[in-house]
């Protein structure tokens, strides 16, 4: 019984790496300083899996940015227009101006397009094809790192090296252009991946990891039969080199009949996220395949120790259908989504504490239970005691009881969208295409310093409120200037949309430490939902009536909502997830009728996890979005019809859930649409959305300022497939992450792009 791992995590303990590529983005190191970065990362992470006994340890699931990205280097899948710059001399300048845009010295090359990674809150760059598409080795990042891995462990027998497969490449890229369809592609890529694994077989590697999490998804029977072909060839022509295939998110049940007549060496399944797919893949496994069969036993995407009678029944299960050589252990994915290390954490209480694992001690799990069937019980005992020892830190019968209580009235707004949109037009008076942005302003060192001198006791809460009030009346002032319509106080005082919420709730916890990658040098903290959730006081009433109080505009109350919270947290799994979600949307629920009794007359409700919590396979969405969209209609529906609720979400694959984003009812929906063109739009040709609608105008995620040209097309182009008067105009996400000097000419370039919209578009209503 092999121990191995799909990916560990590559932005360092104390996030070197993010540090690191942001200093040499502005120039503060040279290439050899953020390489050097890179190489300490690597060796630490293959040094701490080997100490952890592991029989393979994976390769190449390094990245400077993303590993899809460096899958498109390696393939040689890179747009002339990146070629074309010619201030770049380096592949890894070439890399990031694929990833950022590429924006100096009179050039302006936009960013590649960037979305969710399977349901996880990870964004890949998005590969690229042209219809004669060309594939070829072009960067030689995963034969390095593997020169690099051997050095350091010494036995090449071990090391892993990691690719995602050729099938779901090609299926998370996309088409630059309509005549063909991007699975065609497959016969080019093919002799290029087959090259690949010769010449890693040549240089000693015994096993391979392609991932095939397309395995997982409703597969088309184009998509079906593709693989079928790739994986052909591949075992045709790779011989003698053990190729593993992995799939992760969710079963594979419904596919596994495409093995029938592949010969790859292993296959790897999710048995947390589906464990109730083990028995048919045994079944098959039994009778038709002499493949060995990878368990996914530890959750790599939660913090909750793993549960080793449960680990251990499916051990069991495996060895007695398919017997003890015929199965590897390992996380169920790649461990890039969860912190690295419990240990860093030094304030969480014990029992919590005792309860949770990072990286690091997630690949020690798989030791534990290797001990465990060689015959060690007392390490089964002491897992199932700690796991049941009940204690009101986890269990509140008063949440639990009033989350049952939640009624449909609770539900509905008093009216209809038409009935408040008027009510709420003649209290206003906003122009036409009214502006807005959508809730953060630029988070300067200043600020962050701010809020860390807090944090450590180093200034007081007076002097602390006083400074955030500063920085609040100056975004007001900015917003003036620039004439916008309806304002934010630029949420200087939450570090995170999400931990600001959980600090101050019941039976949430924020770590110190527990930083996971989000795209890039982006990283993310998610706060841990252990126990029964509860809003203890008001925790955004005071800072957005102080900013309401210093102007005459629209001041825009800024909540995040139920489903964001619950998504972005490590969430308990000791009750079914409705139930959490639930007992957040009450407590985001009374935040909002505060706000709505202190005189704020517009309430942002953020959603923008909604979508990445869908689950993969179509015949579970009903079932999401029943308990989803309801926890976010507990939070809105309680405010008079008078008060607009909006929301956000930052992605724009729409076209599938516009009917149940339309469901939860929000008065105006801020959505993102530039970085795909207003691709969004065209879900409007099928369902006409009912309500307001602010179709992002410009993308926040690239430092590339917008022309006033370019926003008022898109506007245009809006406003042919949207009555005007539901429209908004606002920028695609927050702009916590720009730095000023972008942001106050790119939203100067979006007023005036909406005042000309006034002059020129108004007729069309
Ligand atoms: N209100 C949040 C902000 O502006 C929304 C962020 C998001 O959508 N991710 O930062
Ligand atoms: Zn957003």
């Amino acid at each position: 019984m092999l121990k191995h791992n799909l990916g560990y995590p590559r932005i360092g303990i104390k996030r070197e790496l993010k540090k690191a590529c942001e200093a040499y983005w502005s120039n503060k190191i040279d290439s050899n300083a953020l390489f050097e970065v890179g190489r300490k990362i690597r060796v630490e992470n293959w040094k701490t899996q080997e100490k952890a006994n592991l029989d393979l340890i994976p390769c190449n699931d390094f990245s400077f940015y993303d590993h899809v990205l460096d899958m498109s280097l390696l393939l040689g899948v890179i747009s002339e227009s990146y070629f074309s710059i010619p201030k770049i001399h380096s592949n890894i300048d070439l890399y990031f101006s694929m990833a950022r845009g590429f924006q100096k010295n009179g050039w302006d090359i936009k960013a590649m397009e960037m979305t969710k990674w399977f349901n996880t809150n990870y964004h890949y760059i998005v590969p690229e094809f042209n219809k004669n598409q060309k594939f070829f080795i072009f960067s030689k990042k995963i034969f390095d790192e593997l020169e690099e891995s051997k050095r350091i462990l010494k036995l090449v027998k071990k090391i892993k090296p990691v690719l995602i497969g050729p099938v779901s490449y090609l299926f998370l890229g996309k088409e630059k252009e309509k005549s063909f369809h991007r699975m065609d592609l497959i016969e080019n890529i093919i002799p290029v991946y087959i090259k690949i694994i010769k010449k890693l077989k040549e240089v000693g590697v015994h096993w391979i990891q392609l991932d095939e999490p397309i395995l997982v998804l409703d597969m088309s029977e184009k998509e079906k039969e593709v693989f079928k072909y790739a994986y052909g060839e591949i075992s045709k022509f790779c011989s003698g080199i053990n190729i593993m295939l992995t799939s992760y998110f969710d079963g594979i049940s419904d596919n596994i009949s495409l093995f029938q007549n592949i010969s790859v060496q292993a296959l790897h399944i999710d048995v947390v996220e589906d464990s109730t797919q083990l028995e048919k893949i045994l079944s098959f496994f039994s009778s038709e395949s002499k493949m060995i069969l990878s368990l996914g036993l530890i959750d790599g995407k939660n913090i909750w120790k793993n549960n080793y009678a449960s680990s251990i029944q499916k051990i069991e299960k495996t060895i007695e259908s398919i017997g003890e050589d015929r199965i590897m252990i390992a996380p169920n994915c790649s461990l890039l989504h969860v912190p690295i290390d419990i240990e860093s954490e030094h304030s969480i209480h014990i029992d919590i504490k005792n309860r949770m694992s990072f990286a690091k001690q997630k690949i020690y799990e798989l030791n534990d239970l290797e001990r465990i069937i060689k015959g060690e019980k007392s390490i089964l005992f002491s897992n199932s005691s700690l796991l049941e020892k009940s204690s009101s830190i986890f269990c509140d019968q008063k949440i639990k009881e009033r989350a049952t209580k939640i009624t449909d009235k609770d539900i509905e707004r008093d009216n209809h969208f038409h009935i408040r949109q008027k009510k709420q037009k003649e209290k206003f008076h906003l122009p036409l295409f009214p502006t807005t942005t959508i809730g953060s302003f630029p988070q300067t060192k200043e600020i962050r310093s701010l809020r860390n001198k807090f944090r450590k006791k180093e200034l007081s809460q007076e002097k602390y409120d006083e400074k955030i009030k500063n920085f609040i009346v100056d975004v007001i002032r900015k917003q003036e200037e620039i004439d916008l319509d309806v304002l934010v106080h630029g949420e200087f005082e939450r570090t995170d949309m999400v931990e600001y919420f959980s600090d101050k709730l019941k039976g949430m916890l924020s770590t110190e430490n527990g930083w996971v990658q989000s795209y890039g040098s982006r990283c993310v903290k998610p706060p841990v939902i252990y126990g029964d959730v509860d809003r203890i006081g008001d925790m955004t009433v005071e800072w957005i009536c102080f900013a309401q109080s210093q102007t005459k505009k629209l001041m825009k109350g800024m909540l995040t909502g139920p489903v964001t919270i619950l998504q972005w947290s490590f969430v308990r799994n000791d009750q079914p997830i409705s139930h959490t979600a639930n007992q957040i949307a009450w407590a985001i629920r009374e935040e909002v009728l505060s706000l709505e009794r202190s005189g704020i007359q517009i309430i942002q409700i953020d959603e923008p996890a909604l979508r990445e919590g869908l689950p993969l396979k179509k015949k579970d969405w009903k079932s999401y979005f029943d308990w989803s969209i309801k926890a976010f209609r507990i939070s809105s529906s309680v405010v008079k019809d008078e008060t607009q609720i909006h929301t956000h979400m930052c992605y724009s694959e729409f076209n599938d859930i516009f009917e149940y984003i339309a469901d939860l009812d929000a008065d105006v929906i801020t959505i993102e649409t530039s970085r795909s063109k207003m691709e969004l739009l065209k879900a409007f040709s099928v369902f006409s959305y009912p309500n307001e609608i602010g179709p992002g105008v410009y993308d926040i995620h690239s430092p590339r300022i917008p022309t006033v040209e370019e926003i008022f097309d898109l506007i245009e182009k809006a406003s042919k497939k949207l009555s005007i008067k539901n429209l908004w105009v606002n920028p695609d996400c927050g702009l916590k992450t720009r730095k000023w000097k972008e942001v106050l000419i790119s939203l100067q370039n979006m007023t005036k792009a909406a005042k000309m919209a006034r002059l020129k578009l108004s007729n069309l209503s």
